[in-house]
């Protein structure tokens, strides 16, 4: 069995022309936190693909092409060479490493933000990793078919990098173990892996699971996934992805996407200076209603025609509301459904309103002769907010940066400089049911501490 060297192991990415640059980039970013022999090198190629009949990638065409590219850029064959590519391959794997031994594998970047709440440069990064470690074992004269578990029927899933998932949803579990199992650290060793690799490996792995906890809100530290959205959305998704049980994932579906709605209506209402006129009842049709009227934004105007023509208020009513009993795969297909109905209702709704970020302005200050606003940033599904400090303009103190109460929430502008209060259809306060700090979002005579889902009174 040929040793695996110790020194620098180069990296080489190459990525799909359909794949978007930020992506790469992302994923990249993420290995590079963990520093190690595993270098991945500046450059990143690109490669045009061709499809089958299906739309998808022949494992043996793509994998010449891979290994031709490589053999045009000169690239050592002892240097990992990894092709990332959106597009699904006819083996409907994750990462396919070339059979051959020449250390190339493709690697699928799929969209995992319904399969699990880690984000996608994590999960894809568990791929990455995967890929050089299949690979290297293939280079060093193991078969493929004796490596990963799941394939053969006496060898099951593990919780191992080392296993294969049939159903592409099983993915999650080995992102929340990502552990190596006793029989591949021992031919790890074997192959003479340098104890260093490992230790970069094991790193980025525990990254990976960490992420893709579903008690990871809980974790202090700030997870880069939906790290901008406004938390009240940012929590109902997380939630949702959490559910496995298909009656209680389609409930909480329903509820990221009335927060979603929400939370479009009150950000647009504040941003551009307009009422919110809801009566003290207000239905989910009736916020419909109101952030098609309370704005003049065409891509919010786009999302409102979508949600009609989805029928998702209507949805809620007949399937939420009067307990319909169905079975449980109708609801597993209506929430395959909904999800990509929510993923372009965000893209419509929230991509804008990304540039004013969702904070709480606790206080000021005065900092080399300007004001200074700070408190907390309430973005992310992380309860636990980060601090957040702004520096005024020169001459602009809180009252002309529009703040006039502390503790408020409010949407900052960082271009114009301006906060937008969101008072009192967004408000921080003990919840009555729960005694605990929470955000709560107006509804009518109510609220809703979105974090638990109590519905309460305030008494002011
Ligand atoms: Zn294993
Ligand atoms: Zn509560």
């Amino acid at each position: 069995m040929a040793r695996v060297p110790a020194g620098v192991q180069h990296l080489h990415l190459v990525a799909d022309l359909l794949l978007d640059r930020g992506i790469v980039d992302r994923i990249r970013r993420f290995v590079a936190q963990h520093p190690g022999p595993l270098q991945i090198a500046t450059e990143v190629a690109t490669l045009q693909l061709e499809t089958n009949a299906t739309g998808e990638l022949p494992w043996d065409s793509a994998m010449a092409r891979l290994t031709a590219e490589r053999s045009r850029r000169r690239w050592p064959r002892e240097h990992f060479v990894c092709l990332l590519t959106p597009t699904p391959n006819d083996q409907h794997w994750f990462c396919l490493p070339d059979r051959d031994g020449g250390r190339s594998a493709i690697v699928h970047v799929d969209d995992w933000g319904w399969i699990t709440s880690a984000p996608l440069e994590a999960a894809t990064s568990y791929n990455l990793v995967q890929a050089v470690a299949l690979s290297a074992a293939i280079a060093s004269k193991l078969d493929l078919i004796d490596i990963v578990h799941g394939i053969r029927a006496d060898d099951p899933h593990r919780g191992c990098l080392a296993d294969f998932c049939a159903d592409k949803s099983q993915i999650v579990f080995k992102l929340r173990t990502a552990d190596i199992c006793g029989d591949c650290l021992a031919r790890a060793e074997s192959m003479g892996v340098p104890e260093a690799i490992l230790r970069q490996l094991v790193s980025v792995l525990e990254a990976c699971r960490r992420s893709a906890l579903g008690t990871a809100r809980y974790l202090e530290e700030p997870r880069p996934t939906s790290d901008a959205w406004p938390f009240p959305v940012a929590v109902t998704k997380d939630k949702a992805v959490q559910t496995r049980d298909p009656v209680e994932r389609f409930s909480r579906l329903i509820d990221h996407f009335d927060s979603m709605v929400r939370f479009a209506c009150i950000a647009r209402a504040a941003l551009e200076g307009k009422n919110i006129a809801l009566g003290p009842r207000p239905s989910l049709g009736d916020w419909v209603q109101q952030l098609r009227q309370g704005t003049a934004d065409p891509a919010t105007h786009e999302a409102v025609r979508m949600i009609e023509a989805e029928g998702i208020v209507h949805l809620r009513n007949e399937y939420k509301g009067h307990g319909y009993v169905r079975s449980p795969s109708e609801y597993s297909d209506m929430n395959t459904h909904l999800e990509g109905v929510l993923t372009d209702l965000a893209a419509r709704l929230l991509s804008p309103l990304l540039r004013t970020p969702l904070v709480i302005v606790r206080g000021t200050d005065l900092e080399d002769g300007r004001h200074v606003l700070f408190g907390h940033r309430a973005t992310g599904s992380n309860s636990m907010f980060r601090s957040w400090r702004q520096q005024l303009p020169e001459g602009v103190d809180a009252p002309r940066a529009g703040i006039d109460n502390f503790g408020a929430l409010a949407l900052w502008d960082e271009t114009a400089a301006r906060c937008h209060p969101l008072h009192p259809f967004l408000r921080e306060e003990i919840c009555p049911a729960c005694r605990h700090p929470r955000i709560l979002v107006w509804d009518g005579d109510q609220y809703i501490d979105v974090q638990i889902g109590h519905r309460v009174r305030l008494d002011a």
